[in-house]
Parts: C-alpha cells; sequence; structure tokens
C-alpha cells in the first residue's frame, strides 16, 4: 500500500472545537493530510475565538467571533452539539451522547473550564466568562449599569472589570491575594497595576474572601456587604479533563492531559493540545501548563506534523515554544513572552508608574522573559532575544530609550 493509500484512510478525530481543535484540523489540512478529519465539539455554535468574549462581544461592539475558517471546503466534517463522555483506547473509540466514534488518531483539545466558587451555585447574578452564551449573558448585565462584583483581579477579572467600567458600571473587585495577579507576576511587577483599577474608577479590595452571595449582595469575610447586582466569577480555569477518567490516558497534578514535547500522550495514537495539556519545555526545563491562545494556535502545527510523519515515518516535530499572550486591560496592551522563575533576575525599562514600561527577566546574561506595557516594539525584538538565546548586556537593556535589539552583550 502507498503512503498516499494508508493516509487517506486514516480517521483522525478531534475531541473539542475551540482554538487548538479546529487549528488541528486546519494544519492537518494545511499540511497535506488527506484522510478523514472530525471534528467534535460540546457547544452548539460556529467554532468561535475566546479572547474577543472580554473585549469587544462582551461591549457589544462586534456580534461574534466565530473563526474565519471554511470546514466544508477543508473536508473537516464538524460535529456541533455533541459532547465526549469518554474514550477507550484499547477499541479506539470515543463515547459520544450520540453513540460511539472510531478513530485511528486522537487529538484531546477540550480545553479548559472555569474554576466555581464554591456554595454560590444557582444563585441568580451569579456569571462565569468562558463561552459565548456566558459573554452573551452579560452584555445586558452591562447595560443596565448594575453595581458589579467581580470575584478574582486575574486576567479574566482585569478584562471584564475594564468592560464594565466603560460600559458605566460601579465595579468592586474582590481579591484573596495582596495584589492583582498574584498567581502570574511578582509583587514588584502587579504593584504598579493595582493603580490601574483605581484609575479606571475600580474599587479593588485585597485580602478579601468571599464568604456567601445572596440576591442582590456579596459577604466578605471581615463582614464588610457589598451591593451586586451582578457577580462575575473569574479565579482561573481547570483543564476540562473529567471525561478522561477511566481511559488510562495520564493525567498530571492540575488534571492536564500530560503529554510529551512532540505532543503525544500516554496512550498511543492520542494527542493532546492547547488549554487541557502541559508539555515538557527543554527551553525552560520544566512542565508547562499554558492557558493562552497562542499555544492553542502553535501546538496544533507540531500535533499535524507528527500524525502526517507517523504515517511517512520522518522524524518527530518537537514542541518547544517561546510562550506569548496578552491582554487588553483598563487601556493598556499588556503583552507576555517566555516564562520566568523565582531566582530569575528582574530589569526595568521604564518607569512602572508611567504609561508605558517594559520589564525584563533574565537568567545568567540571557533574556527569558518579559512583560511589556504599551511597548509593543520591546515585545517583538524581546521574544526573538529569548528564541535566539542571545546573551544580554544588562546596562543597556535598561535604558527604555535604546532598541531592545541594540542591547545585546
Ligand atoms: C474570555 C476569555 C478571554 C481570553 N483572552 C485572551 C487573551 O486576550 N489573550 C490570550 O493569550 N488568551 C486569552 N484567552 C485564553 C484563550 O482563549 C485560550 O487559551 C484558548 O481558547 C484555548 O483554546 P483551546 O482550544 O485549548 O480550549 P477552549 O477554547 O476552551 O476550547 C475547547 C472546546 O472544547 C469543548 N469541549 C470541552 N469538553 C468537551 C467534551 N467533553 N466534548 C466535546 N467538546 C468539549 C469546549 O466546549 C470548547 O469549545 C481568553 C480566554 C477567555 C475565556
Amino acid at each position: 500500500m502507498s503512503e498516499q493509500t494508508t493516509q487517506s484512510q486514516r480517521k483522525v478525530v478531534v475531541a473539542g472545537a475551540g482554538m487548538a481543535g479546529v487549528q488541528t484540523a486546519v494544519a492537518l489540512r494545511e499540511q497535506g493530510f488527506t484522510g478523514t478529519v472530525t471534528l467534535i465539539g460540546a457547544e452548539p455554535h460556529q467554532p468561535y475565538d475566546r479572547p474577543p468574549l472580554s473585549k469587544a462581544v462582551l461591549l457589544g461592539k462586534a456580534e461574534g467571533s466565530a473563526f474565519d475558517v471554511d470546514f466544508e471546503a477543508l473536508g473537516i466534517e464538524l460535529q456541533l452539539g455533541r459532547e465526549v463522555l469518554g474514550v477507550r483506547p484499547a477499541d479506539h473509540e470515543l463515547d459520544t451522547e450520540a453513540g460511539p466514534v472510531p478513530y485511528d488518531v486522537l487529538v484531546l483539545a477540550t480545553g479548559a473550564e472555569p474554576i466555581r466558587l464554591p456554595g454560590v451555585e444557582g444563585v441568580p447574578g451569579v456569571h462565569l466568562l468562558r463561552t459565548l452564551d456566558d459573554a452573551e449573558r452579560l452584555r445586558p448585565v452591562l447595560a443596565r449599569q448594575h453595581d458589579i462584583v467581580v470575584v478574582g483581579a486575574g486576567w479574566i477579572g482585569a478584562e471584564f472589570a475594564t468592560a464594565a467600567r466603560e460600559a458605566g458600571c460601579a465595579v468592586t473587585v474582590v481579591e484573596a491575594a495582596d495584589r492583582p495577579l498574584a498567581g502570574a507576576l511578582p509583587a514588584e511587577v502587579a504593584a504598579p497595576m493595582t493603580a490601574w483599577y483605581q484609575d479606571s474608577g475600580a474599587v479593588l479590595r485585597t485580602h478579601a474572601r468571599v464568604e456567601r452571595v445572596e440576591p442582590g449582595a456579596v459577604l466578605l469575610d471581615d463582614g464588610s456587604r457589598l451591593p451586586a447586582g451582578a457577580v462575575v466569577v473569574g479565579i482561573g480555569a481547570r483543564p476540562a479533563t473529567a471525561w478522561l477518567a477511566g481511559s488510562g490516558i495520564e493525567l498530571g497534578a492540575h488534571g492536564e492531559v500530560v503529554a510529551d514535547d512532540g505532543l503525544r500522550t500516554s496512550v498511543p495514537d492520542v494527542y493532546a493540545v492547547g488549554d487541557c495539556a502541559s508539555f515538557p519545555s527543554g527551553r525552560y526545563g520544566e512542565r508547562l501548563l499554558v492557558h493562552h491562545w497562542d499555544n492553542a494556535l502553535q501546538g496544533p502545527r507540531t500535533v499535524a506534523a507528527n500524525i502526517l510523519g507517523e504515517a511517512t515515518g520522518e522524524t518527530s516535530a518537537v514542541y518547544d515554544p517561546v510562550p506569548y499572550f496578552w491582554s487588553e486591560q483598563f487601556g493598556r496592551f499588556v503583552q507576555y513572552a517566555g516564562h520566568h522563575a523565582a531566582a530569575d533576575t528582574t530589569l526595568w525599562r521604564g518607569d512602572p508608574s508611567g504609561p508605558a514600561w517594559t520589564v525584563c527577566w533574565l537568567k545568567d546574561d540571557r533574556l527569558v522573559a518579559l512583560l511589556a506595557v504599551g511597548r509593543p516594539r520591546d515585545l517583538a525584538q524581546g521574544r526573538r532575544l529569548i528564541e535566539a538565546g542571545t546573551p544580554m548586556d544588562a546596562a543597556l537593556l535598561g535604558d527604555p530609550a535604546r532598541p531592545m535589539k541594540a542591547a545585546t552583550a
């Protein structure tokens, strides 16, 4: 049998029709896969992009954010509104609401789901922000200009608070830690962001925990009572992998699928990509679980290359990205590239109380990460310097007037 015939008879099934699932299906076609590609998604909507949900879609500036992909023309079979319930690798079969689906190769791309605040399930006016349906439920809430309490000053909390202020709502953000983005950034970097909340007119309450939510009010553990026409919970997300229980596919400490450097799982013919999977980073020497858009764009190319490579006996593609994400909050464009550890040295470019600044993380004399606020050129150059592992001159790098690419040793 020729390679072409073998390939054209293979059936790839992708579970999850978000960014990572769609990009996997598209990358397979772009890279010349001729077999069957089936994309199964639980949500009934045409596959869509999530970042606009906390930005233009929320504010009604965009109707939706469906991907501009002609699935039919690409020969990608879409099965929407169909939840995958389990997988039996020994039989090469998925179980779905509408019965079993056989596969030759399976790609897990079920993303993440928001962590819920215990005890508030079913209380009227409590919202999450993960799906198009969530965003559509929140639009009229913003339009009514309620008092809004946001639980969690992470990325989603900050973006939602930004939109709610823009819509004219009174916003209080309740955060258990001592600062915004406590899980992502060290105190000295997050400190200037506290002022962003105040400047926008939002109230940020740190060291504050939600004790209870009642209709119309949030009660904090210090006894205070916040009026709340609506409550938006943004306390993080966890991989949507409960459906893999008992499948034999290895899950990690955060419930994520443990993939290898080619995004293969512990089970043959099963790959995992996007928010649901972690991978070993050769570059950073640790396993990374990345919940950002660029990872759901880049990872699928490696998955597709390896699916094709296995059919043709080519060498394995390795996934070792410089992670990247952006956030739009309080009128600022915030971008981060790389991955930093507590032991890395921080170096500032510019005044963090001003509108535009960058903070760099260095290990020895190499740039390993940077956060750029309103300095997209720093981000673009820094990302390339991280990728190349170029030695830097710290004194030159600290001068914000000097392009980063001109601060090499
Ligand atoms: C509101 C919001 C704003 C964001 N903004 C930014 C941003 O500005 N910058 C940035 O870098 N990142 C941002 N992100 C993160 C980014 O959108 C995600 O990293 C990306 O969507 C991950 O893609 P994914 O395909 O892995 O997962 P998902 O987008 O979660 O897609 C997974 C899909 O699988 C489906 N699914 C789950 N379980 C099953 C099942 N059992 N059966 C069938 N289908 C299933 C889900 O319904 C979902 O549609 C944002 C995320 C959100 C929620």
